[in-house]
């Protein structure tokens, strides 16, 4: 049979341009104006299919299509390569309803025909991209799902209608005749998709879809005709098509159609089970139909089997195809859970199950596990100077080489933001601290962490064994692990700590000494100690004094401050303690100088860098000075020379305002740091402490002196206008310090840190001659 006899009197829809009007007064109008157009023109082409009757209906049929088109582009919808699809289609439309007045062929097919059938494919590829792009990943699937649906409506289609109504001879005309219907369902199943999961945020979509139903119903209608009366003799559904073109010029001119692009919909689970039933009903109903329906012939029977065979294929490489997808999401989701992303090493999650592992593993050969924890030192300092992209690189750079290290059956995670912790059998602690060691090298060569910039980063790494025996559980090995490498950051950088009795001791008193600080802190358990700082002649003169902290814990006993004052940095709570510590300073010293009548007497105060980023430290200062009414420049704070080496901390800007109300500052330590000549210069400090270390080989080092005298006229040079040597334990110490001319001197020779009552009736200090 020709194919002439499939032609319809107009092209399908054309999808998408939508834009309702806004119902102003004069969309309505327009709406009214196009509803009489579609009626009027369906009537006339009825009356009169061949005559003005056909005229009228294409050119009204014209103008809704070409309101189709341009609707969708004069509303800027996005992206246009979608929407050029839809113009496509709209095109081909146009010309299918013109050019069938010209009777040029292709074979049996008339241009028309090949047009329309264009017309078509457009319409469906537009839909599939629109659903692709709604819809994040699955295409595959949502094309089978339509697939099978579609096979199932051809099916009972043919089963239940075509097949019964011609009989033998005319099966293949009525599989002609099967062939709109077919893609209409196509079209249905791809549009229900969309207004499944964007039906109620964009009208368009439910305009679009009542009218692809209305062409699947008049298809389905001229498919029976077809079958029944030669092509053309029933003009009265001809002219129902003028109403599927109405449809379109709702859909694309509604408003919504611009959202249709932008919206980004999530199918709810009710929309998702809505497809699944629908989905399961379009492909038995029609197998139950195709099975127990009488056949009609070999060619029936043959039409039925290919259709069945081919929603069978369909239905199954949908569910292979789901059950591959529903693999590859569980592991990528295994993964996800147990991986750094940033590295590709385990995870802290699935640390703790590989440690269990490896330590739980009977072995003859390296019978322990080592634990080894690593942390970058000064890791910030990169993600401030190059950004975090440059932090980002050398991590995933010292993890690779940290991966290259290792061989075996070993384990190494990415632990915390510049943390790793590396796991792997060995003979005993030495063979532990040797792969601590080749660990370490990884950080020898620099990094590129952005071009032309290299940078070198040192590790801190702490170490832990379980032994043969393995009592420790991962927990207390992990929490060995971080003490050690934690003692290793304190010794400076670069350093492996392996964990040991004595850090063992220190750990556990830590905890309990953490546990009562916060009590202790509150309750202001600690005691002042002052320790005399000399000066004048002979340093026989007391210039002031050093307030020390001390604490006696009714449980620990006394807790030295090198303990605590880390701890309460550590926790917090050092402004709390410093500031208890400088109030009572202040008013020992207030009340000393009344004691013994003099008002010059100075009190140095050790303060912390965390205090200085206290924003109003000075004010607070100041204030607390003022109310124990000492003199203006009697007040000194000490600052450990570490912050100075830090010259981006936030707090020195604090020693300025310090400095404004007239508090001296002292650099505390000095000499054991890295404080160099130019970081002195820029700094607003009066004086420089000593370093107990550079004072205590005086008399046992005779290159001591020496550099001790650079060391004074160096800060003289920088016009600071005090110098205090620490630590003099000797008479002989004194007395080389005062040759060297160095002004004021402080240690146990001249007094320990005593308390303050005791200051007022002990005899007066030693001096050195
Ligand atoms: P520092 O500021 O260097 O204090 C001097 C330390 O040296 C004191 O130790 C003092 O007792 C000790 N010392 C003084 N003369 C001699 C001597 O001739 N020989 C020897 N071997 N040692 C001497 P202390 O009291 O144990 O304090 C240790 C550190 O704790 C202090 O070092 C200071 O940094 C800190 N600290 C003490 N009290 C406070 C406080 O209230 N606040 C803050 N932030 N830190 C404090
Ligand atoms: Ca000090
Ligand atoms: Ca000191």
């Amino acid at each position: 049979m020709s194919a002439t006899k499939v032609r319809r009197p107009h092209p399908p829809a054309v999808p998408g341009a939508d834009r309702m009007l806004p119902a102003t007064a004069a969309t309505r109008l327009l709406a009214v104006l196009a509803l009489l157009g579609a009626c009027t023109s369906a009537v006339a082409f009825m009356l009169d299919p061949k005559g003005t009757g056909a005229t009228v209906y294409a050119l009204v049929a014209a103008v809704f299509v070409v309101t189709i088109v341009a609707a969708p582009l004069a509303r800027r919808v996005r992206p246009l390569r979608i929407w050029l699809v839809q113009t496509l289609a709209g095109l081909a439309l146009l010309f299918s309803l013109f050019s069938q007045a010209v009777p040029l062929r292709i074979g049996p097919l008339r241009y028309s025909d090949i047009t329309y059938f264009l017309g078509y494919v457009f319409l469906l590829i537009w839909l599939v991209l629109l659903n692709q792009r709604i819809a994040s990943g699955g295409h595959g699937r949502r094309l089978l799902d339509g697939a099978a649906a579609t096979i199932g409506v051809t099916l009972a289609l043919w089963s239940a209608v075509l097949a019964p109504m011609a009989d033998g001879a005319a099966l293949p005309p009525a599989l002609v005749w099967s062939v709109y219907p077919t893609m209409d369902v196509l079209l249905v199943s791809l549009c229900l998709h969309l207004w499944l999961r964007m039906g109620r945020q964009v009208p368009a979509v439910s305009w679009l879809l009542a009218t692809l139903v209305l062409l699947l119903c008049l298809d389905l209608v001229n498919s029976i005709t077809g079958i029944l009366a030669p092509p053309g003799e029933w003009p009265q559904v001809m002219g129902l098509y003028q109403f599927f073109f109405l449809g379109l010029v709702m859909a694309t001119t509604h408003p919504s159609l611009i959202r249709l692009t932008q919206v980004r919909a999530a199918t709810s689970e009710g929309g998702r089970s809505g497809l699944r039933g629908a989905l399961t009903l379009l492909t038995t109903v029609p197998v139950v139909l195709a099975v127990a329906l009488p056949k009609t012939g070999d060619t029936d029977v043959i039409v039925r089997t290919v259709l069945v065979s081919l929603m069978l294929a369909a239905t199954f490489t949908r569910l292979s195809i789901s059950l591959r997808a529903l693999a590859r999401t569980e592991a990528d989701s295994r993964l996800r859970a147990t991986q750094d992303p940033l590295t590709g090493l385990l995870n802290r999650a699935a640390l703790r199950d590989a440690l269990t592992d490896l330590t739980g593993e009977p072995r003859d050969e390296a019978p322990s596990t080592a634990v080894i924890f690593l942390d970058f030192d000064n890791f910030k300092h990169v993600n401030d100077t190059w950004g975090h992209d440059a932090g980002d690189t050398l991590l995933r750079t010292v993890a690779r080489r940290l991966v290259g290290r290792l061989e075996g059956a070993q384990v190494i995670a990415r632990y915390g933001g510049d943390e790793f912790v590396i796991a792997a059998p060995v003979e005993d602690l030495a063979d532990a601290l040797l792969l601590a060691e080749r660990l370490r090298r990884c950080f020898d060569e620099p990094v590129a962490v952005v071009t032309d910039r290299v940078h070198t980063v040192t590790p801190s790494i702490g170490v832990t064994v379980t032994g043969p025996l393995r009592s420790r559980s991962t927990d207390e090995l992990m929490t060995e692990a971080d003490a050690a490498m934690y003692e290793a950051k304190q010794q400076g950088r670069g350093r492996i700590v392996a964990f040991d009795a004595e850090l063992a001791d220190r750990h556990r008193l830590q905890a309990r000494v953490g546990d009562r600080l916060a009590e202790a802190i509150t309750a202001d358990a600690f005691d002042l100690r002052l320790q005399p700082v000399m000066g004048g002649p002979g340093y026989g003169t007391v210039v002031g004094w050093e307030a020390l902290a001390r604490w006696h814990d009714p449980e620990l006993g006394d807790v030295p401050p090198s303990v605590f004052v880390p701890l309460a940095e550590q926790f917090g709570l050092i402004g709390a303690l410093g500031e208890s510590m400088l109030r009572r300073a202040c008013e020992e010293r207030a009340r000393l100088g009344g004691a013994l009548g003099q008002s010059d007497l100075a009190i140095f105060v050790n303060v912390s860098p965390d205090q200085l980023l206290q924003p109003n430290f000075a004010q607070v200062v100041q204030a607390t000075r003022d109310a124990a009414g000492l003199p203006r420049d009697s007040l000194w704070v000490e600052i450990t020379e570490s912050l100075i080496v830090d010259e981006g901390h936030a707090g020195l800007a604090t020693l300025d305002s310090l400095r404004a109300v007239g508090v001296r500052v002292c650099i505390d330590d000095f000499g054991t740091g890295y404080a160099s000549l130019s970081t002195l210069l820029r700094l607003p400090v009066d004086c420089v402490k000593l370093d107990r270390s550079l004072v205590a080989p005086l008399g046992v080092d005779p290159a001591t002196p020496g550099r001790l005298r650079a060391v004074i006229d160096m800060v003289h040079s920088l016009d600071i206008p005090h110098v205090i040597a620490e630590g003099v334990e000797t008479q002989a110490q004194a007395q080389a310090l005062l040759d060297l001319g160095c002004p004021m001197a402080q240690g146990w020779w001249f007094g320990r840190p005593s308390a303050p009552e005791d200051l007022l009736t002990a005899t007066s200090p030693r001096a050195p001659g």
